[in-house]
């Protein structure tokens, strides 16, 4: 962006997809993106761990966590898809979800969907907006962001 657009010194950037809670040092990963100006969606690969990233990303301008459930931890974590529900109004953000396709494994190929398709229910629920054809990325104007693991058909 041209900072002459923004009417401030200097540009701002977006990094949409940062696993901030992976770093040796989140709370730093966090006070840098802010100090650079980076909008940085954290996004988090299963409810339980959510939590901690919201903390992190509490009163900061720029970094913004997002709820998710990863498709390779569907078979280990499926049952989170519950915990997802309750904390989805707590956030904006809906990221690490969808279908990877990484395993031949029927039952669980079918597993990943059921749980994708209920993300994107709930996300539609709690958005008040939702647009889907077929489970593959969901946009509204409140969960907007579901990205990063996109269906393979
Ligand atoms: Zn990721």
């Amino acid at each position: 962006m041209n900072p002459s657009h923004t009417g401030v010194g200097s540009p701002e950037y977006v990094d949409a997809h940062c696993h901030v809670d992976l770093f040796r040092d989140p709370a730093r990963v966090v006070a840098d993106a802010a100090a650079a100006r980076v909008h940085t969606i954290a996004v988090t690969n299963a409810p339980f761990v959510f939590s901690h990233t919201a903390t992190l990303a509490r009163g900061n301008a720029y970094v913004h966590a997002a709820l998710g459930l990863h498709p390779e931890l569907v078979a280990t974590h499926g049952d989170q898809i519950r915990r997802f529900g309750e904390l989805l109004p707590t956030t904006r953000f809906v990221g690490e979800v969808g279908l990877d396709h990484t395993t031949n494994d029927v039952g669980l190929r079918k597993r990943q969907r059921d749980v994708f398709e209920s993300v994107l229910g709930q996300c539609g629920s709690v958005g008040g907006r939702h647009r889907c054809n077929r489970p593959s990325l969901s946009w509204n104007r409140h969960h907007a962001l579901v990205y990063g693991h996109a269906t393979r058909a």
